[in-house]
């Protein structure tokens, strides 16, 4: 990972930047921090596409030592069982509000906390909902499903881990674009209503989601 932290690795998205790779309304990504495990953020709708999303990108799925499911709906979560036929080790982190069980060791995200050394939670937000933070030497980067219990109370509960560097992932109906002004770094994508209007905003800190796209910090 040369001098970088932080790789994140969009896996599965609505676009493509990679242009073999499957794209279809969801979000997937692969996190891998510099000490910390490799987490899959997400699995997008289903499993044999994420399957293939990692093979094209040269990724071997026992690798994944840590699934963070965002939020229980079918474009993030869908691809779960699947992907669990091809990795037997993994433990999930998931919200309470995903009721799913299995054999793998599961942590329920009920409140913001640590997830292992450098990956933080949210915890469960607007019972739906977690994101992620990664501790990184500019700052947090943080890491959202479809942010359905809104930006702002995010990006809130973020900064009480530190000072927000970079926001990636779904925006939703996100319109406090004002709340941009202080981060480095914005990958709008997935569902982000506004993604033209931010990208227009933002165009020197903004950069464009998709599968295959990697972002290093
Ligand atoms: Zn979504
Ligand atoms: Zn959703």
């Amino acid at each position: 990972m040369d001098q970088r932290t932080i790789r994140i690795t969009i896996l599965y998205d609505n676009t493509a930047h990679v242009p073999d790779l499957n794209a279809k309304w969801g979000f997937s990504c692969l996190v891998e921090r510099r000490g910390s495990p490799v987490v899959l953020f997400d699995t997008g709708p289903t499993g044999p596409e994420l399957m293939e999303n990692l093979k094209i990108l040269g990724i071997d799925p026992d690798r994944i030592e840590i699934v963070f499911i965002s939020h229980p709906h079918w474009d993030h979560a869908d691809g779960l069982e699947e992907f669990l036929k091809h990795n037997d080790h993994a433990i999930l982190v998931i919200p309470p509000a995903f009721d799913f069980s299995s054999t793998h060791k599961t942590v329920i995200a009920s409140s913001p906390a640590s997830i292992c050394e450098g990956i933080y939670t949210t915890g469960e937000l607007d019972d739906f909902e977690q994101s992620m933070i990664v501790d990184s030497p500019q700052g947090m980067v943080v890491i959202t499903g479809c942010s359905h219990p809104g930006i702002p109370e995010i990006l809130k509960v973020s900064r009480e881990f530190g000072s927000i560097h970079a926001l990636i992932g779904g925006f939703h109906g996100f319109s406090e674009l004002d709340l941009l002004e202080g981060i480095s770094l914005v990958c709008p994508t997935h569902c982000t209503k506004l993604k033209d209007e931010i990208l227009a905003r933002f165009p020197d800190k903004c950069i464009e989601g998709g599968a295959g796209r990697v972002i290093e910090i």
